[in-house]
């Protein structure tokens, strides 16, 4: 082996032993959003987020995606675009300061409520692992349990409360109409603690 040769190879090694050690905190955080949406899917799942090297050639279009059979059975997995995934990871990790911002009617930073919305995303499908394919009743049982994701994602009480709140009243409204739904509303047909006053 030339001496060129081997030091490419060194160089290449080098460049996999950069990667493996980010790559290996992936591999936990993904192992910990699996756990908190296997919570409401019931059942154990996976959560995949995009790898470094994704994150840098695919834009993904949507924001997550569970695939279902041809017969209504969901995946184990749900697929998390890059964005999502950074946003739940950086929850995780503690990064994401002032979320109680979102309770107040004064504008929050970017950051702040990019990370709200993916803690829907999450708890959305994870409700879809969970069986339910119906975007509009997925979105529904989403948005009673964003505070529970929130919580299980390192939010305080208080935090928490926040994002469900701010995704209720701020997101919700400008989705889609798929993902809307007149039965989506404090005792109808959807609402999970039909005995709970509180709503969502
Ligand atoms: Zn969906």
């Amino acid at each position: 082996m030339t001496a060129a040769r081997l030091l490419a190879c060194v160089l290449a090694l080098g460049a996999l032993g950069f990667y493996a050690g980010p790559h290996r905190a992936l591999e936990a955080d993904e192992g910990e959003l699996a756990e908190i949406a296997a919570v409401i899917a019931g059942r154990d799942v996976t959560i995949a987020c995009p790898g470094t090297l994704a994150t840098l050639t695919k834009v993904s279009a949507q924001d997550g995606s569970v695939e279902f059979s041809p017969h209504g059975r969901p995946a184990d997995e749900a697929k998390l675009s890059s964005g999502t995934c950074s946003r739940l990871r950086s929850i995780l990790h503690g990064e994401i300061a002032g979320l109680g911002c979102l309770a107040s009617a004064g504008d929050c930073p970017e950051e702040v409520r990019e990370a709200a919305v993916a803690v829907n995303v999450l708890s959305h499908e994870a409700w879809h692992l969970a069986g339910e394919r119906d975007e509009a009743v997925t979105q529904c049982y989403a948005l009673q349990t964003n505070a529970d994701t929130a919580l299980r994602l390192g939010a305080s009480p208080e935090d928490a409360r926040a994002v469900a709140a701010f995704v209720f009243g701020d997101v919700q409204p400008a989705l889609p109409p798929e993902y809307r739904t007149s039965e989506c509303h404090d005792g109808g047909p959807l609402d999970l603690h039909p005995e709970r006053t509180a709503w969502p």
